[in-house]
């Protein structure tokens, strides 16, 4: 058995800059915080190609590491397409404000995670990749840690030479960052009746990453568009971004609310890339990488109570994401900060983090945010 003062289950962005602000905020004797991922390496199971929202560096980078943020290019021209078919789209005149992401970093988010894994590590936090966790600990009614899953089985399940067993690792706080539909944190959600005014919901984001010739496009350049070829019944969009001037990274997200067994988003996500007002983007052009991920984007009404006793829930997991922007990484930077800080109290004899934690995120400015776009998605409905 292993033991530490924080175990951060999840080396994504939140899980990582939970590290990074647990180890910088504490004054005195650091604690120990060890975060264990399941990918092969901080940021591999990351779906990469994002905007990121500048404000959730506030608190948690210096300004020298937030000019050293592995960044492809900032958005220098946007537009807003609706209404849109296979031939046709209406270029609205002008960006909705609260769409708005001019002069915000494009970021290779695979990059950025790998980024803040060393920062986090320079801090002191102990950051290990290749262990999933599958279980949480509860002892008297409080969660004491977690449990990794074994490794090296064979189909049979018998032992192959490389066998690891399971471990347990007991903290006195445990941080749940595993993002959208987590297992533990679903699991933990469901027992202890956490969920919020509404149930989550989510959206399946495919993304593809495409090298186009050179000399055709221009680095920095956005452009998001709604609906089609989503139904008038199920809410989707879509985003093109100018990675760099010869990188196109091309999305579309489609809530998995729809009612039509006969859907395929992947399909439709092809018919999106052949769309008049997406072909011109990647003419030419050769996929070089694509993935797919779930997004909560339920919003304000669908965030759960993000805590129980020895356990806090951060990020995507808590569905921390705005659903008009589809942006989660600044809120959940935020919420990285605020569990750090109600955790830090907590171990210096303040009470417990978890009420403290929630308290602190509603003063963030994600979370007024999020409350400001909390009727997107039911008003669509
Ligand atoms: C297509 C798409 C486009 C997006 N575009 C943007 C954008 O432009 N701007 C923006 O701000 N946001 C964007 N987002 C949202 C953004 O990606 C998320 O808000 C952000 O990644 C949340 O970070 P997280 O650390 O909470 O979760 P994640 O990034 O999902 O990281 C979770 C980590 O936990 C690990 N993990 C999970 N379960 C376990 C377990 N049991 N044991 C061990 N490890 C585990 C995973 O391997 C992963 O590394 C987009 C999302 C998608 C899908």
């Amino acid at each position: 058995m292993i033991e530490t003062d924080i175990l951060v289950v999840g080396a994504g962005p939140v899980g990582l800059a939970a590290a990074i602000a647990l180890r910088r905020r504490a004054s005195g004797e650091k604690p120990r915080v060890v975060v264990l991922d399941k990918g092969r390496s901080p940021g591999s199971h990351v779906l990469s190609g994002a905007i990121v929202d500048p404000s959730g560096f506030k608190g948690l980078l210096t300004d020298e590491e937030v000019a050293k943020l592995p960044c492809e290019a900032k958005v220098v021209k946007e537009s807003f397409r609706c209404n849109m078919t296979r031939g046709f789209s209406v270029k609205i005149p002008w960006v909705p404000q609260l769409m708005s992401s001019k002069d915000f970093p494009v970021v290779s988010l695979t990059k950025v995670t790998a980024y803040l894994a060393q920062i986090a590590q320079k801090e002191g936090a102990e950051v290990y990749t290749g262990y999933a966790v599958t279980e949480l600990v509860e002892k008297d009614g409080r969660i004491v840690g977690a449990r990794t899953g074994e490794k090296g089985l064979d189909k049979n399940g018998a032992k192959k030479s490389n066998y690891l067993a399971s471990e347990e690792i007991r903290a006195k706080v445990t941080v749940l960052a595993e993002g959208g539909c987590g297992i533990l944190t679903d699991k933990l959600i469901a027992e202890k009746k956490l969920q919020g005014v509404r149930p989550p919901t989510y959206a399946i984001a495919i993304k593809e990453l495409i090298e186009v010739p050179s000399g055709t496009q221009t680095a920095g350049e956005v452009m998001h568009t709604f609906g089609w070829p989503a139904d008038f019944n199920t809410y989707g969009g879509g985003f093109v971004y100018h990675v760099s001037e010869t990188q196109v990274m091309v999305g579309y997200a489609y809530a998995l609310d729809y009612a039509r067994a006969e859907i395929d988003p992947f399909r439709l996500f092809r018919r999106f890339k052949s769309s008049s007002a997406v072909a011109p983007h990647i003419k030419g052009g050769k996929s070089v990488a694509y993935g797919a991920k779930v997004i909560p984007e339920g919003g304000f009404y669908s965030v759960p109570t993000p805590y129980v006793p020895g356990c806090l829930i951060v990020g995507d997991g808590a569905g921390l994401v705005d659903s008009l922007r589809i942006k989660g990484v600044h809120i959940a930077f935020q919420s990285a900060q605020a569990a750090a800080a109600a955790i830090l109290g907590e171990l210096a004899g303040s009470g417990e983090a978890g009420p403290k934690y929630f308290e602190l995120l509603k003063s963030t400015t994600g979370w007024k945010e999020m409350e400001r776009v909390r009727n997107v998605r039911a008003s669509f409905s």
